[in-house]
C-alpha cells in the first residue's frame, strides 16, 4: 500500500517537474529564437529545447552531480539547433541563470529529505551547468569555425589562382562564400595592405569595408597582444611559416574592445611564392566577456566580494607547488571568535553585515599584490602570503589583522567588537600538500582559540599529531557509549588500623576498537570538554553501585565514583543519584563521590548546594587530589566533603628512605588540620610497605596504591577483595 502510495506522488512529482521544464523550454526558445539562424520554426524550436530542459534539470539535481550534461546541451545548441551567433549564448546562460532552479525544483526531493539540497549547493551547481554549457558552445562553434575556415582558404587559393588565370567562375563562388561568410575575412598583400574586407569583417571593427580597405594589418598592434603574435605573424610574412592560430584583441573605433580568434593562413602562387595573407576572425567578445564573468562568479563570495574557497584553493596549490616560481608561503587562517552568538542573538542580517565589515577590514591590512585575502566560508577567512621574508613578517601580518578588527565594527547602530583567532603555518614551496596545510591552519587556530582566543598561533608538528589524535578520539567517543565500550576497574580502599578493605573507586576505561584500552586521562577530558560526560559519568554510576551490591553479601561495600565538573553543574545530579541508587536499593552511605579540589574552589553557594543535598542524604563527599589546588584550608569548612583525599605526589616523598622532611610535615599538618575539622583522610598512591607505615604512623585512615592492589575487572575484585569485607 504504502510503497505503491510512495511511488505514485514520486511520480506526480516528476510531472510537475516536467511540465515546469516544459515552461522552461518555452521561454528559452522565445528568448533565443531571434538569435539562431535555424531554419526550425519557433515551436520546432521549442520541442528541440524541451529534451536539453530535462537533461540540465535532471543533472541539476543528480546524485552525484556532474556538470557534463550542460557541455552536451551547449554543443546541441550549436551543431543541431544552428545557433551560431555570438549574442545567443549569454541569452541562454541569462535564461538558465534565471529559470532552470525554478523549474526543475519539481525534481528535487522534497526538503528535509534524503538528498534534498542546499540553496548554496544549487546554485553552485547551476553555475557550473552555465559554465559547462559555455565550453560545450565554444567548443562546437570553435570546430565549426575550423570546418568552415578550411573550406574557405581552399576557395580564396583557388580564386587568387584563378585571377591570375582568369577564371571567372572560380571567381564568383570565391566572391559568394566571402560575402556571406559569418566570420569576418580579410585579404592583404604581403606588406600587410588589406585588399579585401568582407561584411562580416567590417562590422566586428564597426567600420565600412571600404575604410577596411585603407587599413594595414601591421598597425593593429594592441597593448594585450600575446607576447608571440608578432612574432609568428613575422616568420609568416617571410614565408616562413604556413598560418597560425591566436586570440588577439583590437580596439574598434568607439574604443570598445574587440576580441577575435584570430587564424593567418599565407598564400602562395603557383611557384610557391607567399602572395596574400587571409585573415579569418571570429568575433569572442561577448563569449570571453562571460567566460570573465562565470570565473568571477565562481571564485569570489557573493556577499563580501572576496576571493572564494575556490581561487583560494587554486591559489595555495600554486604557492605549493614547485614550479609555481615561488620559495615559500605563510598562511594566517583566521577564524572570527563567537560569531554563532551573534547570528544567533541578533540575526543573519547583523551577521552579514559584520562579515562584509570584517572583509573590508582584513583587506585593508594587505596591499601586496602576492597576498590573497579570502573568504574560506562561514566566518573564516585567509590570508595568503607568497615568499614572506621570515617568520617576522607572517605574525606581523596576524597581529595587525587582529588590530584591524579590534576597533568596534558599528552595524545597524551597535557597536561590535570582534574578536578572531589565527592559525600560521608558513614554510617552504614544494614540501607539503594543500590538504595537509589546511589541516595544520585548522587545528592551529583551534589551539588560538582554546587558549582563550583574540590571538594567533605557530603551527608545530608536535602539537598537530596531538591535535590528529584527539580529534580522532574526540570523532569516536559519542558512538563508544552506545557500543559498550567502556568498563570499570576497581581499586581497593584500606582501612589503615587493620588492614581491611574499606570501600573501592571505580575507575572507567575505553576499550578503543583501533587504539587498544586507554586510561581516563586519554579521554575523561575530551569528554569533559564534549558533554558526554554526564551521560558516561551517569552510566559509571549505575554500573559501580550494581557492581557494589554484588559485594560483600547483604552488606554492600562502599563504592567511590568520580564526578567531573561538568557533572557537578548538570542539573539532573541529584535527581540521576538519588534514581540509581533507589533502583538498585543501595543506601546512600554506600556511595561515596570524590569530586577534585580545584573543582570546588571556585564554586560558589548556588553551586554547592546539590552537593550539599546529597550529603545531607548521606552520600560521602571526598575532595579528591587534595594539595594540587590552592585551597584556603579555612575554606573546607563550607564544603560538604567528609573525607579529603590527598594527592599521590604528597606520598612519593615517603616512598624515600629516609622520607623527604618536607612531605613528612605537610602530611602530618594536614593530617591534623583535616581531623580537627572533622574530615578523614585517604592517602593515594602508596606503592611501598615502609611508605604505608609512614602513613599509618602520621595518622592517615585509609590509604590506596599499587602496595595494596592495583585496578582489577569487577569480577577480579570481588574474588581478592569482596570477601574480606
Ligand atoms: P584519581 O581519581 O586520582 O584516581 C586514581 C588514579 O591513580 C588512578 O589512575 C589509579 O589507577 C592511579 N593509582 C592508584 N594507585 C596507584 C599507585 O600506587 N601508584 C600510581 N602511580 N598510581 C596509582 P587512573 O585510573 O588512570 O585514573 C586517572 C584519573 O581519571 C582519576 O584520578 C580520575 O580523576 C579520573 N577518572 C577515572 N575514572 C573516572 C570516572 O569514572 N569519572 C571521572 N569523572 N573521572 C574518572
Ligand atoms: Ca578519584
Ligand atoms: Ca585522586
Amino acid at each position: 500500500m504504502t510503497s505503491q502510495n510512495e511511488r505514485g506522488e514520486d511520480r506526480e512529482d516528476r510531472n510537475d517537474g516536467e511540465d515546469g521544464l516544459r515552461r522552461f523550454a518555452r521561454i528559452w526558445s522565445r528568448t533565443i529564437y531571434p538569435a539562431t539562424q535555424t531554419s526550425l520554426s519557433r515551436a520546432e524550436l521549442e520541442e528541440f529545447l524541451h529534451p536539453l530542459a530535462v537533461r540540465l534539470g535532471e543533472a541539476l539535481h543528480a546524485h552525484p552531480f556532474t556538470p557534463s550534461a550542460g557541455r552536451e546541451v551547449g554543443r546541441a545548441l550549436v551543431d543541431e539547433a544552428h545557433c551560431t551567433s555570438p549574442d545567443a549564448l549569454p541569452h541562454v546562460l541569462g535564461v538558465v541563470e534565471s529559470y532552470l532552479v525554478l523549474y526543475a525544483a519539481g525534481l528535487a526531493p522534497a526538503a528535509g529529505a534524503p538528498g534534498a539540497l542546499g540553496v548554496d549547493e544549487i546554485r553552485s551547481r547551476c553555475a557550473r551547468l552555465q559554465h559547462a554549457l559555455a565550453a560545450g558552445f565554444a567548443f562546437a562553434v570553435r570546430e565549426r569555425t575550423l570546418g568552415e575556415q578550411e573550406a574557405l582558404s581552399r576557395a580564396a587559393l583557388a580564386a587568387q589562382t584563378a585571377v591570375e588565370e582568369a577564371l571567372h567562375a572560380s571567381e564568383t563562388r570565391f566572391r559568394a562564400v566571402f560575402k556571406d561568410a559569418t566570420i569576418g575575412i580579410g585579404i592583404a598583400d604581403m606588406s600587410g595592405r588589406l585588399r579585401d574586407a568582407n561584411g562580416a569583417l567590417a562590422r566586428m571593427f564597426g567600420r565600412s569595408e571600404e575604410e577596411m580597405r585603407r587599413r594595414n594589418l601591421n598597425d593593429w598592434v594592441h597593448p594585450d597582444d600575446a607576447p608571440e603574435v608578432w612574432r609568428l605573424h613575422r616568420e609568416l610574412a617571410r614565408g616562413r611559416r604556413d598560418h597560425f592560430r591566436v586570440e588577439k584583441p583590437y580596439q574598434r573605433p568607439d574604443g570598445t574592445m574587440l576580441w577575435t580568434n584570430l587564424t593567418v593562413s599565407l598564400l602562395r602562387d603557383a611557384e610557391g611564392e607567399p602572395r596574400y595573407q587571409l585573415a579569418l576572425m571570429e568575433d569572442v567578445t561577448e563569449r570571453r566577456l562571460l567566460h570573465l564573468r562565470l570565473r568571477y562568479e565562481a571564485t569570489h563570495d557573493e556577499l563580501t566580494g572576496l576571493p572564494n574557497r575556490t581561487l583560494f584553493a587554486e591559489r595555495l596549490e600554486r604557492v605549493l607547488s614547485t614550479g609555481g616560481g615561488v620559495r615559500g608561503f605563510g598562511l594566517c587562517y583566521l577564524d572570527i571568535d563567537g560569531f554563532k552568538a551573534v547570528n544567533d542573538s541578533l540575526g543573519h542580517a547583523v551577521g552579514d553585515q559584520l562579515l562584509i565589515a570584517v572583509a573590508e577590514r582584513l583587506q585593508s591590512c594587505t596591499t601586496a599584490p602576492a597576498h590573497l585575502v579570502a573568504r574560506i566560508g562561514g566566518d573564516e577567512f585567509a590570508v595568503l602570503m607568497s615568499d614572506p621574508r621570515d617568520t617576522e613578517e607572517v605574525t606581523c601580518l596576524a597581529r595587525s589583522l587582529l588590530a584591524a578588527l579590534a576597533t568596534p565594527i558599528s552595524v545597524e547602530g551597535r557597536e561590535l567588537s570582534v574578536r578572531a583567532s589565527i592559525g600560521i603555518v608558513e614554510g617552504a614551496s614544494g614540501r607539503l600538500e594543500p590538504a595537509e596545510v589546511l589541516r595544520s591552519a585548522d587545528i592551529t587556530m583551534y589551539r588560538a582559540k582554546d587558549a582563550g582566543g583574540n590571538r594567533y598561533a605557530l603551527a608545530d608538528p608536535d602539537s598537530d599529531a596531538r591535535a590528529i589524535d584527539r580529534h580522532s578520539l574526540t570523532n569516536h567517543l559519542p558512538g563508544a557509549l552506545e557500543r559498550d565500550e567502556f568498563f570499570l576497574e576497581y581499586q581497593p580502599l584500606i582501612r589503615m588500623s587493620d588492614g581491611q578493605v574499606d570501600g573501592a573507586e571505580a575507575l572507567v576505561r575505553w576499550k578503543h576498537p583501533v587504539h587498544g584500552r586507554l586510561g581516563p586521562d586519554r579521554f575523561i577530558p575530551l569528554a569533559e570538554h564534549t558533554g558526554l560526560i554526564v551521560p558516561l559519568g551517569r552510566w559509571v554510576l549505575e554500573q559501580a553501585v550494581s557492581h557494589a551490591c554484588t559485594w560483600a553479601g547483604g552488606q554492600p561495600l562502599r563504592v567511590n565514583v568520580n564526578l567531573s565538573p561538568r557533572q557537578l553543574h548538570h542539573p539532573d545530579l541529584v535527581p540521576d543519584t538519588i534514581a540509581v541508587l533507589e533502583s538498585a536499593g543501595v543506601a546512600p552511605s554506600s556511595l561515596c563521590l570524590e569530586v577534585t579540589e580545584s573543582a570546588l574552589i571556585s564554586a560558589d553557594e548556588d553551586e554547592l548546594k546539590p552537593l550539599w543535598q546529597l550529603a545531607e542524604l548521606g552520600v560521602d563527599i571526598a575532595l579528591d587530589d587534595f594539595g594540587t589546588g590552592y585551597s584556603n584550608l579555612a575554606n573546607l569548612r563550607r564544603l560538604p566533603a567528609t573525607t579529603l583525599k590527598l594527592d599521590r605526589s604528597f606520598t612519593q616523598g615517603l616512598q624515600r628512605h629516609p622520607a623527604d622532611p618536607v612531605d613528612l610535615t605537610f602530611v602530618e599538618g594536614i593530617v591534623s588540620l583535616a581531623h580537627a575539622l572533622g574530615l578523614a583522610v585517604t592517602v593515594e598512591g602508596v606503592e611501598t610497605e615502609s611508605q604505608a607505615d609512614q602513613l599509618r604512623q602520621l595518622g592517615c585512615d585509609t590509604a590506596q596504591g599499587w602496595y595494596y592492589a592495583r585496578p582489577a575487572p569487577p569480577g577480579e575484585f570481588a574474588r581478592d577483595w569482596a570477601r574480606a569485607g
